[in-house]
C-alpha cells in the first residue's frame, strides 16, 4: 500500500509542478520545451506509466486513469497557453524569411569623380589641400595677377558678401594656391579641391555652384614638358590609355604661357559628333606656367623657381566620364540619378 501512496503522490507532484512552470513561461520556445519535457515520448508523464509494475491490477487501473486524466489536462493547458502566445498548432517560425532591407547610401557622381582624380594625383606625389569658400578679393583676384578691370571681378560675375571690404564667394579654387605658397616654400606639389561660386544662370551647362580641382607644382627647372607629362598621364588614367591629349595656346592672367587642354571625344572616339561639334576633341581643362608676378606676390624667388598650374571643373569631367547630358541632374537630389554611378 505504501508503494501505491508514493506513486499517487509522485503523479500529483509532477502535475502541480508542470502547471506552475507553464504559468511562468513567457516565450513560445519555452512552451515547446515544456511540452517536450512533460508530454513528449520520453517526457515525465510517460515515464510515470512505467513505475506501475509493483501495483495490483486494481491499483494500476486507478493510477493509470488519474495519469491519463492529468495528461489530457496538461495537453489542454499547453494548447491554451500556445494560443495565448500567438502561435497556433502546426505554426512554425521560418528563420529563412528575409528581414527588412537596410537602405544603403550611394556616392554622388561628383564625389566618385573627385576621389578618382585625387587618387591619380596622390600617386604622383601631390598633396590634397582645401581652403576657405568665403574669400578676400586679394586672394581670389589681386594675388593671382587678375587686374581690376578684368570682367570676372564684375558684380554680375561674382557674389560679393561685403563690397567695401571686398569679401566674396570664391570664383575658383586658385586662391588656395596663394594661401599654400604663403605658408610653404618650394618644392611644392598640391591639388586643391572644393566648391566655387559664380553668378551664372542655371541651364544645361551652367550652375552658380560647382566644384573645381586646381593643381600646382613648383620646383627648380620645372618646364612645360613636365606639365604636359603630368596632365597627359592624368587624362589617360581617367579616360583610358587610347585617349589622345591636345594642348592649344590660350590666355589666363596667372599663367604664361597658358594652354587649353582637349582630349579625344569619348562619345565618337575622335571621329566627330554633335557633342564635340564635329572636331573629335572636347575641352577638359586650362593650364600654364605660373606667371612670375604670382610668385613675386607670395615672395618666391623667380630666378630660382618655376612652376605650373592647372584647373578643371569636376562636374565637367563627370559629365564627360559618365555621358551625363545636363549639369542640373547633379543638384536635384534625385536618387534615380545618383544610384546609377556606384
Ligand atoms: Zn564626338
Amino acid at each position: 500500500m505504501v508503494r501505491k501512496r508514493e506513486i499517487i503522490d509522485e503523479i500529483e507532484d509532477v502535475y502541480r509542478n508542470a502547471l506552475e512552470e507553464l504559468a511562468l513561461i513567457k516565450d513560445a520556445d519555452s512552451i515547446e520545451n515544456w511540452s517536450r519535457r512533460y508530454l513528449g515520448r520520453k517526457g515525465k508523464i510517460n515515464s510515470l506509466f512505467s513505475v506501475f509494475a509493483e501495483l495490483s491490477p486494481e491499483e494500476k487501473r486507478q493510477a493509470g486513469a488519474r495519469l491519463n486524466e492529468i495528461k489530457n489536462e496538461l495537453g489542454n493547458a499547453y494548447e491554451k497557453r500556445k494560443e495565448k502566445s500567438g502561435r497556433k498548432k502546426g505554426d512554425k517560425v521560418s528563420l529563412l524569411f528575409p528581414g527588412k532591407p537596410c537602405e544603403v547610401g550611394y556616392l554622388h557622381p561628383v564625389t566618385i569623380v573627385t576621389r578618382k582624380m585625387t587618387d591619380i594625383f596622390a600617386k604622383m606625389g601631390f598633396g590634397i589641400v582645401t581652403g576657405p569658400e568665403i574669400e578676400r578679393d586679394y586672394y581670389n583676384f589681386t594675388a593671382l595677377n587678375i587686374p581690376d578691370e578684368h570682367p570676372s571681378k564684375d558684380v554680375w560675375d561674382t557674389f560679393y558678401i561685403t563690397e567695401k571690404e571686398k569679401i566674396l564667394l570664391r570664383t575658383h579654387t586658385s586662391p588656395v594656391q596663394i594661401r599654400i605658397m604663403e605658408k610653404v616654400k618650394p618644392p611644392l606639389r598640391v591639388v586643391a579641391v572644393g566648391k566655387c561660386f559664380r553668378r551664372d544662370d542655371v541651364d544645361a551647362t551652367h550652375s552658380p555652384v560647382f566644384h573645381q580641382m586646381e593643381g600646382l607644382m613648383v620646383d627648380r627647372d620645372i618646364k612645360f614638358s613636365h606639365l604636359k607629362g603630368i596632365l597627359t598621364h592624368f587624362i589617360t588614367q581617367m579616360f583610358g590609355d587610347n585617349t589622345k591629349v591636345k594642348f592649344t595656346p590660350s590666355f589666363f592672367p596667372f599663367t604664361e604661357p597658358s594652354a587649353e587642354v582637349s582630349m579625344t571625344c569619348n562619345i565618337c572616339n575622335g571621329k566627330g559628333c554633335s557633342t564635340c561639334h564635329d572636331t573629335g576633341y572636347i575641352e577638359v581643362l586650362g593650364c600654364g606656367m605660373v606667371h612670375p608676378q604670382v610668385f613675386r606676390n607670395v615672395g618666391y624667388d623667380v630666378s630660382r623657381f618655376t612652376g605650373f598650374a592647372f584647373g578643371m571643373g569636376i562636374e565637367r569631367l563627370a559629365i564627360i566620364k559618365f555621358g551625363i547630358t545636363d549639369i542640373r541632374y547633379f543638384y536635384q537630389n534625385d536618387l534615380r540619378f545618383i544610384r546609377q554611378f556606384s
